[in-house]
């Protein structure tokens, strides 16, 4: 190897320990218990605030039973692109399934939520054209919003006022609003009626990543255009994920059928990508029926929330009415410091750090989930007190 390289990627890491940046992946063994309970490399057992597992599906058994039984006497893999060795019925089970919930002419799955940002963006967005970005839209839309080639501008986080100077300069090709039903670092909902309401006087087409919101906000957990009173139509398409508050894998874009039947042919994200194991479809369908009927989990998340906003009143805190729950440090040191402070009482709950959010705004996310008890918040409360 060359050794400047090696250089490079010392000093590299170097600099990001320093700053406090340096993020390592946990190996952390799910214990078998339907509270998010892991052990960690140490055989410390640890009470995980950490992940999107909104509704608790990911453990449930009605998952892992379609799992097994779509893997009886098949094959593991799809090993081939979609259009290249087909998909299988529960592929389009699925797809079908997602549609009706969502009450749009089609659905397409993706491998992922990153592969379905990268796909959609390069595929509908010209390089003459203009894509207006939130500020905190996530790192895959800004991704697919480079790979479009298109002018690119980002506008101040949910500040149409902002959003309107941009729609008002003069552009020759098409308008792509992009933004996000529920943010996924702040937990706060996007403006869609008056965002919509911009779009519309100014022509701009809407893309809406609802990896935060499916399964968390609306009727049956069908997301925020239903949360606000709003039509499917109103927005050019939504994008999903699955490995959310699904508790599974994979992605998905829902609209009309004709952008559906395009995407197909110029996505390259779908185009050059392995269809997702059949297994993996059938327990993101065994979730969607759980998270339609997940009234009592959505309540049950509401109420932990309540006591989570009760118990961390008068701190530095962004209080959302969503799962996610900000707690603002400020520095990577301060937000490093309280993450182990969790740790040391069993709360596993990693600090949050740029360039997932903005340099000064290190914090700690808390995530909620329909699996975790009432006393669970009450241990990270009493974690979080200074000792
Ligand atoms: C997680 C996330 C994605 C990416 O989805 P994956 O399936 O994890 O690749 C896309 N958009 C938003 C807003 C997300 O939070």
């Amino acid at each position: 190897m060359l050794s400047s390289l090696q250089a490079d990627w010392e000093d590299g890491l170097a600099a990001r320990r320093n700053a406090g940046l340096l993020r390592q992946t946990e190996v952390l063994q799910p214990l078998p218990e339907t509270r998010p309970y892991f052990r960690d490399a140490q055989g410390v057992r640890l009470l995980s605030f950490a992940s999107n597992d909104y509704l608790g599906l990911t453990r449930h058994p009605a998952l892992r039973e379609a799992a097994r039984e779509s893997l009886e006497g098949s094959e593991y893999g799809v090993s081939a692109a979609p259009l290249l060795g087909g998909v299988r019925p529960t592929h389009e089970a699925l797809a079908a399934s997602l549609a009706a919930w969502l009450g749009v002419e089609a659905v397409l799955l993706f491998g992922s939520g990153y592969l379905a940002n990268l796909g959609v963006l390069s595929a509908l967005v010209a390089v003459q054209d203009h894509l207006f970005l939130d500020r905190l839209a996530h790192a895959s839309l800004i991704d697919g919003a480079r790979l479009s080639g298109a002018r690119l501008q980002r506008f101040r986080h949910n500040d149409l006022d902002h959003l309107e100077t941009l729609l008002q300069r003069p552009r020759k090709g098409r308008a792509w609003i992009v933004t996000e039903g529920v943010f996924s670092m702040d937990g706060d909902l996007a403006p869609l009626p008056e965002l919509l309401a911009l779009a519309a006087r100014y022509d701009a087409a809407v893309l809406l990543d609802e990896a935060h919101a499916f399964g968390v906000l609306g009727k049956e957990g069908c997301g925020s255009l239903d949360h606000w009173g709003l039509a499917a139509e109103q927005v050019t398409l939504r994008i999903g994920t699955l490995g959310k508050a699904f508790g599974s894998y994979g992605a998905f874009v829902a609209g009309p059928t004709l952008l559906i039947r395009w995407l197909q042919q110029a996505a390259r994200s779908y185009l050059f990508h392995t269809a997702l194991p059949a297994n993996v479809a059938a327990a993101s369908l065994a979730a969607l029926e759980l998270l339609r009927g997940g009234d009592a989990r959505r309540q049950h998340l509401g109420d932990l929330r309540d006591a989570l906003q009760l118990g961390l009143q008068g701190r530095s805190y962004l209080p959302s009415t969503t799962p996610i729950q900000g707690l603002i440090l400020g520095s990577n040191e301060k937000a490093l410091q309280a993450a182990a402070q969790l740790r040391a009482s069993g709360i596993y709950c990693p600090a949050v750090r740029p360039p997932t959010v903005p340099v000064g705004q290190a914090r700690l996310r808390i995530s909620l989930s329909a699996a975790h008890a009432a006393e669970d918040i009450a241990s990270l409360l009493d974690a979080l007190e200074p000792r």
